[in-house]
């Protein structure tokens, strides 16, 4: 079967591993702090605005009470949007406020958003979806107008910018993932980005117990090192040097993965071009580079499910992201989105990760050209 997503990891990822277990610290240390600090400079920031975390849920989650959002507050999320994004503002006890996207890059756009701003508004959380940037400009602006919070989940734009400026670094708090089905993967962990270093230390502190002053060695003798009080009732959600070691090997791959998976989004682009019923090429923003997290074609004539199905049957995982939250029953939001409702009934995520062979690209492409053969 050829995989929808993949990770790539190698000897390089085994031999940190091993340089860790000879250290005998496997806990959080130096590599996570390591890692910090290239996350931190591959972002053009500094490692006061960057903290890395356990998963990038835990960021989604924790960015509810970092920004002061409350009860009665409204957050506006794009439907089309990652499931821990609804359960991060539905947990806080928030009003989830939806709003409809872009048909084709399945971002929500300035005048979504607006659309749906009430006095209650208080922060956005938006998706850069698959990695491709909203229009950062004209919605950081919006936030200015009406004095809202920005977050962005930033899962899959590891290596994405917006005018030359990391993607992520623009609102209150950005997020990046590094679970087993990202780019640069070590397993699970997660780094965020805080624009004011302040949030940092907020942050810092609500990710680990509350905990004012650090502990064991890092404490003076004068005092009694294993006494402690707290700032909040923090979580326990942080990196370790296991996952650091992997992700920093990562990090050093990850030229060579954005080269390849831009050389696979051409072939697929360059290859398909003569199927009518697909809507081709993606429109990337002007300006913006993407990190090609996923390839995802629209398809014209209705037969999106007969597509994947006959492809699955072929060895060929393909798979829909993000179901729609409005669709999510569980949530319990009513609502009219037709552009998202067109993407989630009429999109696929073709294979897209660093290990594709041109095997099995030609495959994948021959496949797609026989159901248009047979079927359309
Ligand atoms: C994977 C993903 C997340 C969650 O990341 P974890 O580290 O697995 O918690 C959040 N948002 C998006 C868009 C994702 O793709």
């Amino acid at each position: 079967m050829i995989q929808v997503f993949q990770p790539t990891l190698g000897k390089e990822e085994l031999k940190s591993l091993e340089t860790v277990f000879n250290s005998n610290w496997i806990g959080k240390g130096k590599l996570v702090d390591k890692f910090e600090g290239l996350f931190a400079e591959h972002l053009g920031s500094t490692p006061n605005h960057v903290l890395t975390t356990n998963c990038c849920s835990e960021g989604l989650f924790s960015s509810m009470p970092l920004c002061n959002i409350s009860k009665d507050d409204e957050v506006i999320l794009p439907t089309i949007s990652f499931i821990g994004a609804g359960n991060a503002v539905c947990a806080n006890g928030s009003k989830m406020v939806l709003c409809d996207v872009d048909k084709r890059t399945l971002n929500a756009r300035p005048e979504d958003i607006e659309k749906v701003i009430t006095k209650k508004t208080k922060a956005i959380l938006l998706l850069h979806y698959g990695g491709i940037p909203c229009d950062m400009d004209s919605i950081m602006s919006l936030a200015k107008t009406y004095n809202l919070k920005v977050i962005e989940d930033c899962a899959a734009g590891v290596c994405s910018t917006y005018n030359g400026k990391a993607l992520g670094t623009f609102g209150d708090i950005g997020m990046w993932s590094f679970d087993a089905m990202k780019i640069l993967v070590c397993g699970d962990g997660a780094c965020l980005h805080f624009r004011d270093p302040e949030l940092r230390e907020k942050a810092e502190k609500l990710l680990y117990f509350g905990l004012q002053t650090k502990s064991g060695y890092q404490n003076s003798v004068a005092q009694k090192w294993w006494e402690f009080d707290i700032s909040c009732f923090g979580h326990r959600a942080i990196m370790n040097d296991l996952t650091a070691a992997i992700a920093i090997e990562q990090y050093k791959k990850l030229p060579t993965y954005m080269q390849k998976r831009a050389a696979v989004h051409k072939f697929y682009d360059s290859n398909l071009n003569n199927i009518e019923w697909l809507d081709l090429p993606l429109p990337i923003p002007e300006g913006c580079e993407t990190s090609y997290y996923f390839y995802h074609i629209q398809i014209k004539n209705g037969k999106r499910d007969l597509l994947a199905k006959y492809l699955r049957e072929k060895d060929i995982y393909t798979t829909y992201r993000y179901f729609p939250l409005h669709r999510v029953p569980g949530y319990k939001v009513g609502g009219v989105y037709p552009n998202a409702d067109y993407a989630a009934d009429n999109t696929l995520c073709l294979p897209m990760h660093q290990s594709l062979s041109v095997n099995d690209l030609e495959y994948i492409v021959d496949t797609i050209q026989e159901f248009d053969k047979k079927y359309c």
